[in-house]
C-alpha cells in the first residue's frame, strides 16, 4: 500500500557506513578493517571502560539519568573556562545541529552552508522545514580545494537566513578556515543570525589554527560552537556532544531538547574521557604520524588528496571511485565513498593504527594495479 502522508520527501537520507559485520556477511569475508567513519583507531581511554564498568548495575539502570547533566556540564565548564549555563548537551553533536535547526528554522526561514559541507546540515534544515542556501565551495585551483568560501557564504545571507553552518575542519573534505578569516566573517553576520562553528575534529588541528572559541563566545552572542566525544575521545557509541553558546541561546536549545537526550552510561563515559588528556595526546600523535604515512603512500601511487586537519584523508582517484571502493571492500578495507556528496571521484579514509594504514595502502595499490 502507498503511504498517504505528507512528509519531507525532498530529504535525502543520511547514509552511515554499514557495520563491519553486515558488510562482511554480504561479502562472505572476515577480518576487515573499518576506516569509514572517522572513529578513533585506539578505541577509548581505559579509564572510560573502568568507569563505565564500575557504574553498571541494577540501581544505576533503574534510575533516570540526570536530565540536566550537572556533573558533565560542570566538568566541561571547568575544561573550557566558561559558565555551565553556556553548555547544551546533545545525543552526539548531531543532536545539537538538529536542535538548532528545530529552534531557529521553519517555513520561510533559511540556513546557509557550503557545498561539500557535513551531510547533516541539509538534513537538519529540511527536517525543520527550512530552506537550504548552498554556497559554492572554493575551486579546485585554490589552496583549499572543496573548502568553505566564507565570502560566498556571507553573500547568501539575507533577511530570511536564521542559521549558518560552518564546519572546521569540514567533513568529508578535511579542509579548514583561518581563525582570522572566521572572525572577519562573524563580524559581518547580522546579530540575529546564528553561526554554528562545528568543531567535531577540533583536537586534531595544529595549535596555530585553533579558533579561540572562548573569546569569540564573549564577543559574539550569536555564535554556537559544537564539539563531540565521538572522535578523539573514542566514544562514538555513547552519543555525547555539546554546544557552547550565549546562555540565552543555550536556554532556548535546552527547552527544545528532550530532557533525557543523554543516557546515564554516556554521562559516566564522557566524564572519564574528558579527564584523560594523555589519551587525547596519544590519539593526536598517532593521527599525525598516520596522516604523514598516508600522504606518502598516496604520493607513491600518484594520487592527489585534499588538505586536511582532521583524522581522515580524502583522496582523488581521477575517475569513478565506486569500483575502487568495491574492490577495497573485497580486500577487507572499508573506506567511505563520497558520490552522495557530489564527489564521485574521491574516497575518504580514516587514519588508522600503523598496521591498518599499511593494510589500506597495500590494498589500494593492489586494487589500482589490477584495474
Ligand atoms: N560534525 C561533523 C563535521 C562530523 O563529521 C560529525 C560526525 N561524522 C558530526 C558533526 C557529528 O558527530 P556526533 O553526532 O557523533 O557528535
Amino acid at each position: 500500500k502507498q503511504l498517504a502522508m505528507p512528509g519531507p520527501v525532498a530529504l535525502k537520507p543520511y547514509t552511515p557506513g554499514k557495520p563491519v559485520e553486515v558488510l562482511e556477511r554480504e561479502l562472505g569475508i572476515t577480518g576487515s578493517i573499518k576506516l569509514a567513519s572517522n572513529e578513533n583507531p585506539l578505541g577509548c581511554s581505559p579509564a572510560v571502560t573502568a568507569a563505565v564498568q564500575s557504574a553498571l548495575g541494577g540501581e544505576f539502570f533503574a534510575r533516570y539519568p540526570d536530565a540536566a547533566g550537572h556533573e558533565l556540564k560542570a566538568d566541561l565548564a571547568a575544561y573550557h573556562g566558561i559558565e555551565a549555563e553556556r553548555i547544551t548537551l546533545g545525543n552526539g553533536s548531531n543532536d545539537i545541529l538538529v536542535l538548532l535547526a528545530q529552534a531557529l528554522l521553519g517555513p520561510g526561514r533559511a540556513a546557509v552552508f557550503s557545498d561539500y559541507a557535513f551531510a547533516v546540515y541539509p538534513i537538519a534544515t529540511a527536517a525543520a522545514s527550512g530552506q537550504a542556501r548552498i554556497a559554492k565551495a572554493l575551486g579546485a585551483d585554490s589552496d583549499m580545494p572543496y573548502g568553505h568560501d566564507l565570502d560566498a557564504m556571507a553573500a547568501l545571507i539575507d533577511d530570511t537566513v536564521r542559521l549558518v553552518f560552518v564546519a572546521n575542519p569540514n567533513n568529508p573534505t578535511g579542509t579548514w578556515i583561518e581563525p582570522d578569516a572566521f572572525e572577519a566573517f562573524l563580524r559581518g553576520v547580522p546579530q540575529d543570525v546564528v553561526v554554528v562553528l562545528d568543531e567535531a575534529y577540533y583536537d586534531y588541528q595544529p595549535e596555530e589554527w585553533r579558533i579561540d572559541a572562548r573569546r569569540l563566545l564573549d564577543a559574539y552572542p550569536n555564535l554556537v560552537v559544537t564539539r563531540t566525544f565521538s572522535k578523539v575521545y573514542g566514544i562514538a557509541a555513547m552519543r555525547v556532544g555539546y554546544g557552547l553558546s550565549h546562555p540565552g541561546l543555550a536556554d532556548i536549545l535546552n527547552r527544545v531538547r528532550q530532557p533525557f537526550n543523554n543516557n546515564a552510561v554516556a554521562h559516566v563515559a564522557a566524564r572519564a574521557a574528558l579527564a584523560d588528556s594523555d589519551f587525547v595526546d596519544e590519539s593526536v600523535a598517532l593521527n599525525q604520524t598516520g596522516l604523514a604515512r598516508l600522504r606518502q603512500g598516496l604520493d607513491q601511487l600518484g594520487l592527489g588528496y585534499l588538505p586536511t586537519h582532521a583524522n581522515f584523508l580524502t583522496f582523488d582517484l581521477g575517475r569513478d571511485a565506486a569500483p575502487v571502493y568495491e574492490a577495497l571492500l573485497r580486500e577487507g578495507v572499508i573506506v567511505r565513498p563520497l558520490a552522495g556528496y557530489g564527489m564521485p571521484q574521491h574516497l575518504r579514509a580514516t587514519v588508522g593504527t600503523a598496521d591498518e594504514n599499511e593494510r589500506f595502502l597495500t590494498a589500494l595499490s593492489r586494487v589500482i594495479a589490477a584495474s
